[in-house]
């Protein structure tokens, strides 16, 4: 682990970026140590002390790129680093891993030291099954298939999380961690539509920075996740519109520490959280809906003339 190893993030003062082949310097306030790092755009590579981090190509950091973003990994050992924005400040987030020997033996990393870094995170695209049920969910509010990446790279913890690598919020990364197949569908729906819920997030917000949805989730909340249905969707953080639409394809109607499956089938249209997939998610909208639940006023809420447009039965769910 590299001296970052343990401080999970580090914010850097100053103006990144500038021409091709600059070299930025910055410095990390580690206990009562300051240790200057470097930027080097040309080379791709961020020392900090003694270590040395290599941009990991198709995830490579941008050359004087603005904003500045980027997966690195350490040199000798296993340990990414991701370069960018984080509510505004330029950050060093640390700490990041990926199953070395996963449970779909995802690992085998080609990385020689020295030499390129290749290869080692394995990524793909959403397969067939997966789009047409995120389809099904989300209707056209997600961005274009080919910009949603999943990938082996575990966050904080061993947890999955989801970022957009670029400026406008795609590509979107989806790290599943322990949870990605390479090879087949995702076995964990309900956690892989939780992450697609901040994919819409994302795209939603355009946002001009790397938000890392579920990373930093316990430093801030004790169960950010929870929620009862009832409120407006904007009234709602984050984490917990991501566990509204995860309820949703679990059959449960909240969440208090865990969630309440089997209350309703799974992507029920009785339910309380149904008001939110069908007035807010699918229609791309922060907008208030109705606290009832009579035909009219989802109809209403929906944008739809009738309950065919509204409402049709899911592809057959592959978890619960
Ligand atoms: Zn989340």
């Amino acid at each position: 682990m590299g001296i970052l190893g343990d401080i999970g993030k580090v914010v850097i003062g100053g103006v990144l970026g500038g021409p091709a082949g600059a070299l930025a310097v910055f410095t990390v306030e580690h206990g009562q140590e300051v240790i200057e790092g470097t930027i080097d755009f040309a080379r791709q590579v961020v020392t900090i002390g003694e270590d040395v981090y290599r941009a990991i190509p198709p995830e490579a950091f941008a050359i004087a790129g603005d904003p500045l973003h980027g997966l690195l990994k350490h040199e000798f050992e296993d340990e990414l680093i991701l370069l960018g924005y984080i509510a505004g400040d330029a950050v060093i987030y640390a700490g990041l891993t990926w199953p070395v020997a996963g449970p779909f033996g995802a690992a085998a990393h080609l990385y020689a030291a020295g030499g390129v870094v290749f290869g080692f995170i394995d990524h793909r695209r959403l397969n067939d099954q997966e789009w047409e049920m995120a389809q099904y969910i989300f209707r056209d509010t997600l961005p274009d298939r080919e910009h949603i990446v999943l990938t082996n790279v575990a966050g904080i913890d061993g947890r999955p999380f989801t970022f957009p690598i670029a400026p406008l919020g795609v590509p979107v990364v989806i790290n599943l961690a322990g949870k990605y197949d390479p090879h087949s569908t995702t076995p964990d729906g309900a956690l892989l539509y939780h992450e697609m819920t901040h994919v819409w997030q994302a795209k939603r917000a355009a946002l001009r920075e790397v938000y890392l949805y579920d990373a930093r989730v316990g430093v801030t909340r004790e169960e950010p996740y929870d929620f009862n249905p009832g409120k407006q969707w904007r009234e709602y953080q984050m984490e917990q519109q991501a566990a509204i639409v995860e309820a949703w394809t679990l059959g449960a109607t909240q969440r208090q520490g865990k969630f309440d499956p089997g209350v309703h089938d799974q992507f029920a249209l009785a339910t309380p959280l149904f008001r939110y997939v069908n007035g807010n998610i699918r229609r791309s909208s922060d907008a208030d809906t109705s606290s009832g639940q009579s035909l009219a006023q989802l109809l209403a809420d929906g944008g739809h003339d009738t309950l065919a447009e509204m409402y049709s039965a899911p592809p057959a769910p592959w978890w619960s």
